[in-house]
């Protein structure tokens, strides 16, 4: 700790450091660092680590994933509700296997 007191701050070189930031691991002086998660770091570093724009961007993310996975589903839905209509339509010669039947006898 008295090798630190020898530091000057980045930012000020006429004051001394009182703490060295454990992100960047440069000294600063006492109006250089921020208390942040019972860590003091410099004002730079809190920017980074406590950054709105990733937040949101995460955010974004989230809604980006249920917005997709909610789209899948309709998809789906879709998918299985015209295979339903498909299948309503298709005559029942179809379902009784007398199509291939006569495909296969008519060879
Ligand atoms: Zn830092
Ligand atoms: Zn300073």
């Amino acid at each position: 700790m008295a090798k630190l007191f020898l530091q000057v701050c980045l930012l000020h070189p006429a004051r001394e450091a009182v703490a060295r930031c454990p992100e960047c691991r440069r000294c600063f002086c006492r109006e250089c660092v921020v208390e942040h998660d019972d860590r003091l770091v410099c004002a730079a570093c809190l920017r980074q680590l406590a950054q709105p724009k990733s937040a949101a961007r995460l955010r974004l993310g989230g809604v980006l994933r249920v917005g997709a996975a909610a789209a899948g589903i309709v998809i789906a839905w879709v998918c299985f509700y015209w295979l339903g209509q498909m299948l309503l339509r298709t005559p029942s010669s179809f379902h009784e296997g007398t199509v291939w039947k006569k495909t296969f006898l008519d060879e």
